[in-house]
């Protein structure tokens, strides 16, 4: 196949997708290689999660527990703040001019969610403990979106030390910014141009035409669709939306937000299965805390990054991605038996 430009809709970037030349040759289980790494699980006897009440993590008391109802000692899903936080606590975040340059301080908030299990990544937990994460995930967030300095709350995953992991015992972060990333304030600046033009929500647009051309979709219950976007930036990208319109993550209803946990679960062990247990990130997209009423065009989803090529000369200097397997193909791959 030719090589493409294609145009990503809601991040108004280009894509370059072009083959490989030498993997025009290969079957299909052969992309395995592009991902395939080797992730050693650290000893139990150094991870900082394995006793009971996590006083040796060092960021000992959690913010909250699950289940709920029962002692510490009988955790499933902790929330802790970070030991080591990329922001300072969140203060008074003003802009200062240093010379010609503009600086904050790096404030904000940074914790972890941790599962129990040292081994089970987010495709291996049972249902019940996928659905955890995710009212984890809603209920810090809601506590973190009574601080009125907190513009934005970021929730990811690294797994692998590809994807940027520093610790093995599987986790997920939420950082809360005093200000609105970049990639976010300009995907709502798309789409807010978009809803002007069109009186339509450009997400909802994407997925009534995924559904329509069934070439992308990698799974789809009456909910939710996953599908490798048209103009994926890396290969075996897979994004996950709500059919439904909905802004805000925080708004979910717990059925809606459970539902979510097990669609990403689900294409997680299929990322597992069919592309070798690769490292990969997860991050959730949904409209910012602040101004809430002006961001109602927006609709929340969640990108699946599996780690594969690095970033070179070309992505640095033009930002334009290089894509070597078509999002047709990656799609049919995933799907396969
Ligand atoms: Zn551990
Ligand atoms: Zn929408």
């Amino acid at each position: 196949m030719n090589s493409e430009l294609r145009y990503h809709q809601t991040l108004g970037e280009w894509v370059l997708i072009a083959p490989r030349r030498q993997d025009g040759k290969k079957k299909p289980n052969e992309f395995k290689k592009y991902l395939s790494i080797e992730r050693k699980p650290s000893p139990l006897k150094t991870c900082p999660f394995e006793d009971e009440n996590l006083k040796r993590s060092g960021n000992f008391p959690p913010y909250f527990w699950f289940p709920e109802t029962k002692p510490l000692e009988k955790w499933s899903l902790q929330v802790l703040p970070n030991k080591f936080p990329a922001l300072e606590k969140i203060s008074d975040c003003r802009i200062e001019k240093r010379g010609i340059y503009f600086v904050a301080r790096g404030v904000g908030s940074h914790d972890l969610v941790i599962t129990r299990n040292h081994f089970h990544s987010f495709g291996d937990l049972k249902n019940q403990e996928a659905e955890e994460v995710f009212l984890a995930f809603q209920k810090r967030f809601r506590q973190l979106a009574l601080n009125k300095k907190i513009a934005y709350i970021s929730i990811f995953c690294n797994w692998g030390p590809q994807a940027g992991a520093s610790i093995f015992h599987p986790h997920y972060q939420i950082i809360g910014l005093p200000v609105i990333p970049h990639s976010v304030s300009r995907s709502l600046l798309i789409s807010k141009d978009y809803f002007r033009k069109n009186k339509r929500c450009i997400h909802c647009d994407v997925l009534k035409e995924e559904m329509k051309e069934k070439k992308r979709i990698v799974y789809e219950n009456k909910n939710y669709l996953a599908f490798v976007p048209f103009a994926s930036k890396e290969p075996f990208w897979v994004s996950v939306f709500p059919k439904k319109h909905q802004p805000f993550f925080e708004d979910l209803s717990q059925k809606d937000l459970k539902e979510a946990a097990l669609v990403v679960k689900k294409i997680l062990a299929l990322i597992k299965r069919k592309l070798n247990d690769p490292d990969y990130n997860f991050f959730i997209h949904t409209a910012p805390l602040i101004e809430k009423k002006k961001h109602t065009h927006y609709h929340w989803h969640l990108e699946i990054v599996p780690k594969s090529n690095i970033s070179a000369g070309f992505e640095l200097g033009t930002g334009i991605e290089i894509n070597p397997v078509f999002p047709e193909e990656a799609a049919r791959f995933l799907k396969s038996k």
